[in-house]
């Protein structure tokens, strides 16, 4: 059965979509499994996989609202499979408040195609909304990407409670996979000061690898690529192919990559 990890942090541009991609992508190197899927309107998951979002026949919308079939909507990439997301999918967050236990919604949706994938990511939008509920609810454990900077700290707290509150509820067994240091710079004081107090906090479930500010991961996804594809010699690339054995690691136990 595959793990089921929502990549979430409800902070704007920390992060979610590259991690998501890279973290996707460079497990696929690693002969596992991999379904990326865009829980996010904006579809850059989707674009930065190197799927088109605009020309799409279905995408997450209909997978999530209607009954269309997940192998009608998911697209194969070198790397990993990717379920689309468009701005179609903003309609479906306000028909989900309709439908009949709307939390439950994608973790029923994700039992028939668990069982096909080592790895189901999924990379949540900018807000504590329906969908990112969604996420949680069918997750078996959240990766938050953090920006180590000024009120890095102050988001997370709230999407802590959201996350207790999930727990409280819905999914007993949610538990954070860990947080993940992005566009991380140790020459300056606040990355450090941040650094630590997350590892004040968090202890263990702050990964050791951290993810450096690299051009490289900000270029790749405009040819529609993950970074390991469009130029695996960069920081960028090493960091998250590190990131993504340090996962395996701790996920499946051993020293597997
Ligand atoms: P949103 O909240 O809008 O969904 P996000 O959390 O998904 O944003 P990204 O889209 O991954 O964040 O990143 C925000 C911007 O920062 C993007 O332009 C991305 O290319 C850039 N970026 C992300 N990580 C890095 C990095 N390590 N080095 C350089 N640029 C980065
Ligand atoms: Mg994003």
């Amino acid at each position: 059965m595959g793990k089921v990890l929502a990549v979430t942090n409800q902070k704007g541009g920390v992060g979610k979509t590259t991690t998501s991609i890279n973290l996707a992508a460079s497990l696929g190197l690693l002969n596992r499994r991999v379904l990326l899927l865009d829980l996010d309107p904006q579809g850059n998951a989707t674009m930065g996989s190197g799927v088109d979002k605009s020309r799409m026949q279905h995408t997450a919308c209909d997978w999530l609202l209607d009954e269309t079939p997940a192998a009608d909507v998911i697209v194969k990439t070198e790397t990993h499979d990717v379920l689309p997301a468009n701005s179609d999918l903003t309609a479906a967050e306000i028909e989900l408040v309709r439908v009949p236990h709307a939390e439950q919604r994608l973790r029923d949706r994700l039992q028939s195609v668990r069982g096909s994938y080592d790895y189901i990511l999924i990379d949540c939008p900018p807000s504590l909304n329906m969908l990112t509920i969604n996420a949680l609810v069918a997750a078996d454990a959240v990766v938050i990407p953090v920006q180590c900077e000024y009120f890095a700290l102050e988001g997370l707290s709230s999407l802590l409670e959201t996350i207790e509150g999930v727990r409280a509820r819905a999914n007993p067994g949610l538990c954070i996979e860990g947080i993940l240091r992005t566009m991380y710079d140790p020459r300056t004081g606040l990355t450090r000061d941040v650094s630590r107090q997350l590892i004040t906090h968090f202890g263990a479930r702050v990964y050791r690898t951290v993810i450096p500010r690299n051009v490289r991961l900000a270029e790749a996804p405009s040819h529609g690529l993950p970074v390991v594809l469009y130029d695996r010699g960069s920081r960028g690339s090493a960091a998250y192919e590190a990131f993504a054995q340090e996962l395996i690691r701790r996920c499946e136990g051993g020293d597997e990559a």
